[in-house]
């Protein structure tokens, strides 16, 4: 998709702190980081949200947890513990309609979020 930003992150054309890639993933730190360590992880196929996931990407959705979990361990967050989300649509705040999770740890977090 070529006015998605995270699209752009993935092809290289928008500049980010890339912490892992591979050939179906994109992992890089957030802009506006929300805790000490705070990533995003992207698929590089252009899927507006985890509703538009479907069964076709089962074996992508797998690929991203294990990943997460092993960004996690590279980042030193496993020890400690941290949070992984991901927004779907406007009640959660969704703000880039591309499929991703964050990675957020470094300190403790409360729940529910607000
Ligand atoms: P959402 O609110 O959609 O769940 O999360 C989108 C996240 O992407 C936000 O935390 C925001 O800070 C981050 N973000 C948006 N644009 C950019 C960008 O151009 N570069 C980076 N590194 N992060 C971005
Ligand atoms: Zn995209």
């Amino acid at each position: 998709m070529a006015d998605c930003i995270f699209c752009q992150i993935a092809n290289g054309q928008v500049d980010s702190e890339i912490v892992y890639q591979d050939e179906l993933a994109v992992a890089f730190r957030d802009l506006n980081p929300q805790a000490p360590t705070h990533i995003v992880l992207i698929p590089r196929q252009h899927i507006v949200s985890l509703d538009a996931a479907r069964e076709e990407h089962s074996e992508l959705l797998g690929h991203l947890a294990l990943v997460a979990a092993e960004i996690a361990r590279q980042q030193d967050l496993a020890e400690g513990g941290y949070r992984l989300v991901t927004n779907v649509g406007p009640d959660a705040g969704q703000s880039v309609a591309h499929l991703h999770f964050h990675i957020i740890g470094g300190r403790p977090m409360g729940w529910p979020p607000g």
